[in-house]
């Protein structure tokens, strides 16, 4: 173990010396390999309050170098303190957690190398790697040859990268001339279900689209998008001299996980002559299962595609991976070589600094490709298809249970659900009681520590939102969030069970 009296004196320059390195190393890992095997007994979330954390760290940077045992006693003191244990099994917020130990192993050691995958040149393994995981990830979702990958770090980044090369391809050169003080180009429009996430909102921001114009389009009671109201809103727009541009079909929304109609918008934006961008980020991991690709019908028609690993696939955070059709599109949106990479860049074929905004780029695909052969793609999808099994069995305890309602249907691996507690004397809450109820409840059950869940809105229904994702999540793990809800229900309403 390392003690202050094994360190020597930090140097005055260069780094740590290899052997205090070293030490700190063994210590680190097995602080890792202790917290993964022991996280279970975790409380998840800190029951602390804004600034807490802020509050008991020094405001100002230390001038004199501060030896790793005080650091990392702080990490342990002062910042787990502050920690919401995403990997623990019973998180059930967002999309679950995809920490895995081939993603951790895949972490550390991108931060010993890290490399900038600007170009080949710049990191050889680190390009050719991005191309061959991409390839495997292309291979597992059963898409297309005609797609080519790019890593981003999230699908925010991904969506707006699609729309840029969207806005590429309408020919109105807004890389060079930009979009504003040019009265001969249309106002862009943009299609997304209101159940699509918000990010594309933020690309329109980004891109000088303007949030406003992403039409929402409405999803009715299946949260699927309405073919017909899209129709509708394009032909307006059209009327009222407005430039329909792209539209985005999601496959596993964030709420409740439906699934757009692709194909028919696929043959929509064909008619109207639209981009599709499919937003798969989580639902793009069904495609692995052979009973699960029905749910990604449409997506071969599609410009660009967004599949997120992160979210699904146990590759920690961060990896998104966009399929665009047309790579040199992408490219001539992007691609600008400054002189002092010129040399590197004439190395290659693929150097991808010319995919994307960013220069500097993390050596993502080496955890991606670890955690892909940890697993293999089967193990992958066995993984998956327990998740599924999973909640399908949560949801049938609240089927089962009158005092619940499950709101959509499980089609992945979320359940949307709401307490509708019986009144003894026989008459339901009303809605807003309701609402106000299944809020508590969340926050009731996140204040306990055991289990952690999210909500999200249905039809005006505030519902408890339940999400499977980690790959040490068991019944047990279920059984403990269901009691824990049926308890502070009853904590939170007194009368509840007490009519049947
Ligand atoms: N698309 C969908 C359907 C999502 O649910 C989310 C996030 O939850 C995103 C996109 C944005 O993902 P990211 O956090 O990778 O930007």
């Amino acid at each position: 173990m390392l003690g202050s009296n094994d360190e020597q004196d930090p140097p005055e320059l260069g780094d740590m010396p290899p052997e205090e390195f070293r030490k700190a190393l063994h210590r680190v890992a097995d602080w890792v390999a202790d917290y993964r095997e022991s996280i279970d007994a975790l409380r998840i979330s800190p029951d602390i309050a804004p600034g807490d954390i802020t509050a008991g760290l020094p405001q100002a940077p230390p001038d004199a170098p501060v030896p790793f045992s005080e650091i990392f006693r702080d990490f342990q003191n002062l910042i787990i303190p502050g920690i919401v244990h995403w990997g623990h099994p019973a998180f059930f917020g967002y999309f679950g957690s995809t920490t895995t130990s081939a993603g951790i192993l895949g972490e550390m050691l991108m931060g010993a190398l890290n490399v900038s995958t600007m170009t080949w040149r710049t990191s050889p393994a680190a390009t050719e790697l991005e191309t061959l995981v991409l390839e495997w990830l292309r291979q597992m979702l059963g898409l297309s040859r005609d797609f080519t990958g790019v890593v981003y770090d999230t699908a925010s980044v991904a969506v707006v990268h699609a729309l840029a090369a969207a806005r590429e391809n309408l020919g109105v050169d807004a890389r060079a001339r930009g979009l504003c003080g040019r009265p001969e180009v249309p106002v862009l429009r943009v299609y997304a279900s209101d159940q699509a996430h918000s990010s594309i909102e933020k690309a329109a921001i980004t891109l000088g689209i303007g949030q406003q114009n992403v039409r929402r389009v409405s999803s009715g009671a299946t949260y699927r998008m309405d073919i017909s109201a899209l129709r509708s809103a394009i032909e307006e727009d059209l009327r009222g001299g407005l430039l329909p541009t792209a539209v985005i079909a999601t496959v596993g929304t964030t709420s409740t996980t439906s699934v757009d109609p692709v194909d028919e918008i696929a043959a929509l934006c064909r008619e109207y002559r639209l981009w599709l961008h499919v937003d798969a980020a989580y639902g793009g991991a069904m495609a692995l299962l052979p009973e699960g690709r029905h749910l990604m019908k449409g997506v071969e028609a599609a410009d660009s595609v967004v599949v997120n690993p992160h979210k699904w696939l146990f590759v920690p955070l961060d990896f998104s991976a966009l399929y665009v059709r047309r790579a040199d599109l992408l490219r001539a949106t992007f691609s600008l070589v400054p002189e002092y990479l010129r040399g590197d860049a004439e190395q290659a074929e693929r150097n991808y600094m010319d995919y994307g905004i960013q220069l500097g780029r993390r050596f993502r695909a080496l955890k991606a490709w670890m955690v892909i052969r940890s697993f293999g793609s089967q193990g992958l999808a066995t993984r998956i298809r327990e998740h599924i099994r999973l909640a399908r069995l949560f949801a049938s305890w609240l089927d089962a249970d009158a005092q619940f309602e499950v709101l959509a249907p499980v089609t992945m691996a979320v359940v949307c659900f709401r307490a509708v507690p019986h009144v003894v004397g026989s008459m339901l809450a009303l809605d807003e009681d309701l609402n106000g109820l299944n809020s508590r409840l969340v926050e009731a059950v996140n204040r306990t520590g055991q289990a952690y869940l999210t909500h999200t809105t249905l039809n005006g229904h505030v519902a408890m939102r339940l999400a499977v994702g980690n790959v040490l999540t068991t019944e047990r793990h279920l059984a403990t969030v269901y009691d824990l809800i049926k308890r502070e229900a009853v904590r939170l309403l007194p009368f509840v069970g007490g009519s049947h």
